[in-house]
């Protein structure tokens, strides 16, 4: 569930709360006074400092594809080794390697 960030209307203080994204606004409790006049922050921070605080499990699956993505490469027959041997080498600069000119 997503972490919001409310400022209470009624305490003015700061709090976090994971909830349902069907929650409304209005509905939110503040924990400090308990007053329902909490407004709904939406800095992009929060989501860098939930972020940190628990481990992002997008972040994780992005790993995961990564090595799956290496995985994939590893077994793939060396093309490009056969194409780096001396007589396919194009006697072009190495600089412009990769770049095709017309
Ligand atoms: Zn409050």
């Amino acid at each position: 569930m997503p972490i919001y960030e409310y400022r209470c209307g009624q305490c003015e203080k700061h709090f976090d709360a994971t909830q349902s994204v069907h929650v409304r606004v209005e509905d939110t409790v503040c924990p400090h006074c308990h007053a329902q006049s909490a407004t709904r922050l939406l800095s992009s921070c929060t989501t860098q400092v939930k972020g940190t605080r628990k481990p992002g499990f997008a972040e994780m699956k992005a790993y995961s594809m990564l090595d799956e993505r290496m995985d994939k490469f590893a077994k793939l027959p060396p093309i490009m080794g056969k194409r780096a041997t001396p007589d396919t080498i194009p006697p072009s600069d190495p600089s412009t390697d990769g770049i095709q000119e017309n």
